[in-house]
């Protein structure tokens, strides 16, 4: 027997529908590259779309095309994200620093037939323009008149949709359909892409506004610092008018002080980014003598392991609690959050603090297991070592344009390539990439709990372990620290910081000082390269 209900499909173009019409009193700000702040409402953002939607069947955009962009976070790139979607069109995020050969490769699978670009973006344009796919016929400058010189059709963002009526008659798609498509950054080969649909995009939003997750509500105001070409800003241009908060959308200006200025400016209470984003808002308000926040805002840290300084800093300094968060492009990109359980009732605070480090329960939607190497689910110890694998409403089935994938099991999971431990309750923690844990004579050591040690040496700015060719063990960690300026710490006084903290065997064989190290397009330890750099590196027995 099937159920009496209405049968409405899960579609993105109700979300900025609903807050246009019971939100209207929640604001939009957005901040150009060139600082130029725009203020504007739901009702006002809704119309626009409308234009743009238009506009965009004006040009010959049909449904399952896809429209690429290279902006930050800003108003256009929201209107886009509505009216590419809503139309049945497929919106296709770009991340404008990752390297020229990988944005031309990106924008060639994809065969986009449209670019929209920041105008601050528009040389990084140029530099790719004898490789454009065929397939693409316009690029609109989202801000400013700008053009580019180009073999294509240039047009200028407001020009292209002003004319046009403020109204569109949404299409009722199948909820199944592509709505947004983005790359994996390729820290691990070529960039993938991953196809969300509108269902998987919807249900992630209503998860993530929940309140054991971002728990988000009208008065709230949201600033994504996390860029809207990653894994479409963590979702937040979505939750935000469901739950309709209000949205502030900071550009390309993340500098500290910046993100300080709006939070204080438009009374953020909630913004999203990666640990290295809230270190340097953390080491710039303790420079700052005597620095507050009226209200200190919620803040949700991912991507990458989350040294549990950066929680203590700012809770106990600033009152800014910090909600730690795992999750992947492939992910949507929610897959675990930190939040309390009722088991914890009677823990302190200290307890809460050192727990933060790990990444967290799966909320409602998607599931989690971890295999051990013969494909056993570890058991719930905190001490064995599996490989995560994941499956949920909003978890991907395959890439996109790929055939073949082993990152999807025959059972229906997929694995996330991160090696976990998992406690009593059932909180898993990151212990590394099953392709950087280091293999010393059969056991595992992983390198990130060795990073994050590292971190807490007074001395250290930035710390990785890779792996270094050793006779008899096969492998051995090899620390490589960035010092902090004007220190000059010795390789034992690093070391130090490990002792009692792991077992004697896991402590790194060599410690190298470095000026830099690599970093991926979107912040992270690129240990290919490191690999690369020092891969004769060779320990004695
Ligand atoms: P890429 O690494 O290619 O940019 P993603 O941005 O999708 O791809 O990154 C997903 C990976 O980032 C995860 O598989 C995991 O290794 C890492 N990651 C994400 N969140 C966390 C976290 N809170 N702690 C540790 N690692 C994390």
């Amino acid at each position: 027997m099937i159920g009496l209900m209405q049968d409405h499909p899960l579609l993105i173009s109700s979300i900025l529908a609903h807050a246009a019409r019971h939100h209207r009193g929640s604001k939009i700000v957005s901040v150009a590259a060139d600082g130029t702040q725009l203020r504007t409402d739901y009702p006002t953002t809704a119309a626009r779309v409308a234009q743009l939607a238009r506009a965009l069947d004006r040009l010959g955009v049909r449904s399952g095309q896809r429209v690429a962009t290279l902006g930050w976070n800003t108003l256009p790139h929201l209107e886009l994200y509505y009216a590419v979607s809503g139309s049945g069109a497929v919106l296709h995020t770009v991340n404008p620093r990752l390297f020229p050969d990988q944005i031309s490769y990106i924008l060639n699978d994809a065969q986009d037939v449209a670019l929209f670009v920041d105008s601050s973006l528009v040389p990084t344009l140029m530099a790719l323009a004898d490789r454009l796919p065929s397939s693409l016929h316009t690029v609109v400058v989202m801000d400013g008149a700008a053009l580019p010189k180009l073999q294509v059709q240039a047009l200028a963002y407001e020009d292209f949709i002003q004319d046009e009526p403020a109204d569109f008659e949404w299409p009722v798609l199948d909820e199944r359909t592509a709505s947004a498509l983005c790359y994996t950054s390729g820290t691990t080969g070529e960039p993938k892409g991953v196809l969300y649909s509108h269902r998987s995009t919807v249900l992630h939003a209503m998860a993530a506004i929940q309140p054991d997750v971002f728990a988000l509500r009208a008065v709230d105001v949201v600033m994504p610092v996390v860029p809207m070409f990653h894994v479409n800003a963590w979702g937040l241009p979505y939750c935000a008018p469901m739950a309709g908060s209000g949205l502030v959308l900071p550009g390309p200006r993340l500098q500290p002080s910046n993100l300080y200025g709006l939070m204080e400016a438009e009374g953020v209470t909630f913004s999203a980014g990666v640990p290295t984003i809230w270190t340097g808002l953390l080491q710039w308000l303790q420079s700052q003598e005597g620095i507050r926040f009226s209200h200190p805002p919620r803040l949700v840290v991912g991507g990458t392991a989350l040294p549990v300084a950066i929680t203590e800093g700012f809770q106990r300094e600033y009152g800014v609690p910090i909600l730690h968060a795992w999750g992947m492009t492939e992910i949507s990109p929610l897959g675990s959050v930190n939040t309390r359980k009722a088991e914890q009732s009677d823990w302190s605070e200290a307890a809460f603090l050192a727990y933060s480090r790990k990444q967290g329960r799966p909320q409602f939607g998607v599931d989690l297991r971890a295999l051990d190497a013969i494909g056993k689910p570890i058991p719930q110890d905190e001490l064995a070592f599996g490989e995560l694998e994941v499956r949920g409403h909003w978890v991907a089935s395959a890439y996109y344009n790929r055939t073949n994938e082993d990152a999807f099991t025959s059972d229906g999971w997929m694995r996330t390539g991160d090696v976990v431990t998992i406690d009593a309750l059932g909180t898993i923690e990151i212990v590394d990439r099953a392709k950087d844990v280091i293999k010393s004579g059969g056991e595992w050591i992983s390198s990130i709990t060795l990073e994050n040690l590292a971190l807490g040496h007074p001395d250290v700015q930035l710390a990785a372990v890779i792996p270094a060719h050793h006779p008899k063990w096969d492998e051995r960690p090899l620390l490589l620290v960035v010092r902090k300026l004007g220190s000059d710490p010795s390789p034992a006084s690093i070391l130090s910081i490990y002792e009692g903290r792991v077992a004697k065997w896991w402590i790194p064989d060599g410690v190298e000082f470095v000026d830099s190290l690599p970093l991926t397009a979107t912040g992270k330890l690129w240990k290919a390269e490191m690999k690369k750099q020092w891969k004769d590196y060779t320990f004695t027995a």
